[in-house]
């Protein structure tokens, strides 16, 4: 989400003639785009604040823009901690961003048409934001009190970001949100993601569509029906399940049981026999045992994802968990749990990966390196393969020759006459 947000602002000023230059220090402008979805992450921020108020001593023309979940609602109480930021605009504000623009004589015509434009990197492949903020509260999460309740963009804003995106040239989007399947649930008109993955999949030139991240109990029947009947979306999707106890989901608030959890797999993988899962785990939540840890690991073997994404619990100021559960388990053994989760999603990947040699797998070209073309299959998975044609940018079938826990290599395979 940042990433999106930050090329957002990138190609506002972009539009209005600035470049992108390395160092803060010979530049006009300089936005801090923030994550603090750690403590340490936030801890960080202010040190940079600090280093960059050095800076402005030195520049003090130059304009100072922060902006992501560092943001709170409470923008005056942080200008009067940080007098020397010109502007702190919530995640994604990029409103408040324009407004500010059009106050100041020195800064460039900041227009509205460029938000959606991709003028840098590879645009084969594009992160659109539908939906900010999430409603559910889970306890040791910090983001609804810093990027506030769900709201879903319409549907017709969203097609227009998208085809101009495939008119220059992307194929494959990724449409993100904290909780990216309960889009269109504020909106009033029974829209949901089904819908908008409907008009995505109508959009000539589009290849895949990908949506991230999930919430189990948002996991409706009918988007893994859709998921299933339209041909752009992967066979690939995130869906977090945080904690396999259920004592330790129901001290979450995630909202389902460890249970629930496996039955929506399996429901997932009977209509969509080949997707590829990926998940989110916190290790050492407060007071979970070794044998609340058995359960996480129960779940991880049961299911066997393709990508599990782990996160040492660490209290965040501000949240449930934080006030109410003191942070007991020993860092060491939060340490061991995530390197056991590893090492067993090392031999489950290396297995399911395994089973791709001999099989072809399309690929999505995305660059060349060495003497190799890379891409990734609509499972997300990377794969290399020589070969003398010019590959960029297009769709082959590879052949998988080998493949690892991280990747495959393969050999391009032309379709028998
Ligand atoms: S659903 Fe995700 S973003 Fe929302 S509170 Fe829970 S962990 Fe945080």
């Amino acid at each position: 989400m940042n990433k999106a947000e930050s090329q957002t602002i990138a190609n506002l000023f972009d539009g209005a003639g600035y470049r992108a230059i390395r160092s803060p220090g010979n530049a006009d402008i300089i936005v801090l785009n923030t994550c603090v979805v750690r403590q340490s992450a936030e801890d960080k921020i202010n040190g940079e604040l600090g280093l960059l108020h050095e800076v402005k001593r030195n520049h003090p023309q130059a304009h100072l823009l922060v902006t992501g979940c560092f943001v709170d609602a409470d923008t005056a109480a942080l200008k009067k901690r940080y007098p020397h930021v010109d502007l702190f605009f919530g995640p994604g504000d990029t409103e408040t961003l324009l407004q500010w623009a059009t106050e100041k004589d020195d800064i460039g015509c900041l227009s509205r048409d460029d938000l959606a434009a991709y003028r840098e990197g590879s645009p084969l492949h594009a992160y659109v934001p539908i939906i900010q903020g999430c409603n559910n509260f889970c306890s040791y999460c910090i983001v609804p009190y810093r990027r506030g309740r769900e709201r879903s963009r319409q549907i017709p804003d969203i097609v227009r970001e998208v085809e101009s995106l495939v008119g220059s040239g992307t194929r494959d989007v990724t449409l993100l949100g904290q909780n990216v399947n309960s889009y269109g649930h504020d909106l009033d008109s029974g829209i949901s993601l089904v819908h908008l993955l409907e008009e995505l999949n109508e959009i000539d030139g589009l290849s895949r569509i990908r949506f991230l991240t999930n919430h189990p109990k948002d996991m409706e029947d009918r988007l893994i029906e859709a998921m299933s009947r339209l041909n752009k979306v992967c066979e690939h999707v995130s869906l977090p399940f945080q904690a396999g106890d259920d004592d330790i989901l129901k001290a979450m608030r995630r909202g389902y049981t460890g249970g629930q959890y496996l039955r929506l797999v399996e429901k997932i993988r009977a209509s969509i026999p080949d997707i590829a899962l990926a998940t989110d785990v916190i290790v050492g939540f407060p007071g979970e045992t070794a044998q609340q840890f058995d359960r996480t690991m129960d779940i991880l073997k049961t299911v066997r994802f393709d990508t599990v994404h782990v996160a040492i619990y660490s209290p965040r100021q501000g949240t449930l968990a934080a006030k109410e559960y003191p942070d007991i388990v020993p860092a060491d053994e939060k340490k061991a749990r995530l390197v056991a989760i590893e090492k067993l999603q090392e031999e489950v990947v290396s297995a399911i990966n395994a089973r791709l040699v001999g099989t072809a797998v399309e690929v999505l070209v995305e660059g060349n390196k060495k003497g190799k073309w890379y891409g990734r299959t609509r499972t997300d998975k990377l794969v290399f393969f020589r070969d003398a044609a010019d590959w960029q940018g297009k769709t082959v079938m590879v052949k998988v020759t080998r493949a690892g826990a991280w990747s495959l290599q393969g050999d391009v395979s032309l379709p028998e006459n």
